[in-house]
């Protein structure tokens, strides 16, 4: 019997692990999730000794379990080798009051790298395996990093094309020459006059189109997502909290079984959902801090129980946390509804109709796992500046918000002996203009986007960046720009399907 997975809104739609990735979303919207989440029965010990590619073995084959030890082994082999710039991928950095987990080694310098150089592995040989015969087209909407971790790992991947759909006032001059400078045959970049809410909106309304299936299908096409709600994506997130976990014991800074917290900058929902998932899994959690900017919707929903996207749409200078729809939290809902479908349905069409619900006090008594802040821009600026200034390690702007949060939760709870780990999910040099003027607005101000990249390695003593090197001088590709309500119009010219 293979572990299967269901959907959040209809508990009779099943599927195995393959095909849940390769179906992305669930029909009507769903999403899948695990039926239970496995429990990882290794003693801490041996994690300790394990690489991360051991550790990522470990924790996918208790989830994807109709892949065989040799096709897992290879996906992970194939997206965890010297793409990364450190053999430990995931390297921990002390700094001040916390540890910072770096998820930033990766070819794209952010955190979606850990999930998205799997992803296309897994899902080619998902598609092997259920005898998939059209080819996949990838449909994603991103807030900045998504789309270009998701470019990179699906380029000239053969049977597959990919489609990027970004805000094209919403992203940094860096995250947006990353993406239109891609290469490779089967890929597409497109800007939306719009935000990544609505990019996100149009992306799941054409997975729910069946006549664009059907159409789709006869000219031997298919979707999947590369969006964080596919689970083959929060999967591989579950492996840096069990990794960090164990290198924090094998560094002798944690004791067996003593509790750390996580704090995470929070967008969409899912890297924090994968450590509530690590949690669950037995690696011992305190509180899963849950770090947001001034779009604070998840901040007011874990205060008052209602989550309202009724707000005005704030451009910050952590993009990637720029979104008021997280989609990842109906996995959490679903869960403290007590797994009942019915009930999360319905919290999702109020969602959709009026743009809000409210939980009941039962379900925000099961919320216990999780702490709620934010931090304005002045904060967020601020912390990168006093960071920087005591002890000489950059932050960016995302990692800021959690650090800055993280203060607060110390704070609001007077919890300072928990050991912390801050999840640091992009290089500053992604960032850099943010990054540089918060620490010196005068000094900074006038210079051009990659003198700011030459002087951030000189304050940081950190060398630049691969991927930054790599978009210097490299000619923009993809020039097409839309109207949000033009974005199927856009897919079926690219695709040839009129
Ligand atoms: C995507 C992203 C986030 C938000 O992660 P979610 O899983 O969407 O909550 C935070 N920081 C950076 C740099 C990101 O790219």
């Amino acid at each position: 019997m293979h572990f299967m997975y269901t959907s959040t809104r209809n508990t009779d739609e099943k599927a195995t692990a393959s095909q849940a990735i390769l179906k992305g979303l669930a029909q009507n919207g769903g999403l899948f999730v695990p039926e239970q989440i496995p429990v990882l029965d290794i003693d801490v010990d041996t994690l300790a000794q394990m690489t991360y590619q051991e550790t990522a073995y470990a924790v996918m084959s208790r989830f994807f379990t109709d892949f065989t030890e040799e096709e897992l082994k290879s996906c992970i082999a194939n997206a965890y080798d010297s793409k990364f710039d450190t053999q430990e991928i995931a390297p921990l950095v002390r700094a001040r009051d916390a540890w910072y987990l770096e998820l930033f080694h990766g070819p794209t310098i952010a955190f979606k790298d850990m999930a998205l150089s799997i992803l296309p592995h897994l899902l080619i040989t998902a598609a092997k395996k259920n005898q998939v015969k059209n080819e996949i087209v990838i449909l994603t909407a991103t807030s900045g990093d998504t789309g270009k971790a998701a470019l990179a790992g699906f380029a000239d991947v053969p049977g597959t094309k990919i489609i990027v759909f970004y805000p094209k006032d919403g992203v940094s001059p860096i995250q947006e020459k990353q993406m239109v400078t891609q290469k490779g045959d089967n890929t597409f970049v497109v800007g939306i006059k719009g935000n990544f809410d609505q990019a996100q909106s149009g992306v799941k309304q054409m997975f729910s189109n069946a006549s664009l299936a059907k159409e789709m299908d006869m000219a031997g096409y298919q979707f999947s997502s590369a969006n964080s709600i596919n689970i083959g994506r929060l999967v591989p997130q579950i492996v840096y909290y069990v990794y960090a976990y164990a290198k924090l014991y094998a560094k002798g800074e944690i004791q067996k079984g003593e509790k750390i917290n996580a704090v995470v900058p929070t967008g969409n929902f899912g890297n924090i959902l994968a450590a509530f998932y690590a949690k669950h899994m037995g690696i011992p959690i305190a509180k899963l801090i849950c770090a947001s900017n001034e779009n604070k919707v998840l901040c007011d929903f874990f205060t008052t129980g209602t989550y309202d996207k009724n707000r005005e749409f704030i451009l910050t200078s952590s993009p990637s946390m720029d979104i008021l729809i997280s989609s990842n939290l109906e996995r959490l809902i679903y869960r403290i509804a007590g797994n009942d479908a019915v009930q999360n349905a319905a919290y999702m069409k109020s969602l959709l109709t009026q743009g809000s619900y409210a939980i009941t006090p039962e379900m925000k008594d099961r919320l216990s796992d999780f702490y709620g802040n934010f931090a304005d821009e002045g904060e967020t600026a601020q912390f990168i500046q006093s960071l920087y200034q005591e002890t000489g390690y950059v932050l960016d702007t995302h990692t800021a918000v959690a650090a800055s949060v993280y203060q607060k939760y110390k704070a609001d709870t007077k919890d300072t002996d928990t050991k912390s780990v801050i999840v640091s999910t992009a290089s500053p040099f992604k960032f850099t203009r943010s990054v540089m003027e918060a620490i010196d607005k005068g000094a900074y101000h006038a210079m051009a986007d990659f003198d700011l990249a030459d002087e951030l390695a000189k304050i940081a003593k950190v060398k630049i960046p691969q991927a930054i090197e790599d978009i210097r001088s490299a000619e923009v590709r993809h020039k097409t720009v839309c109207e949000p309500d033009e974005m199927e119009r856009v897919v079926r010219a690219f695709l040839n399907i009129s």
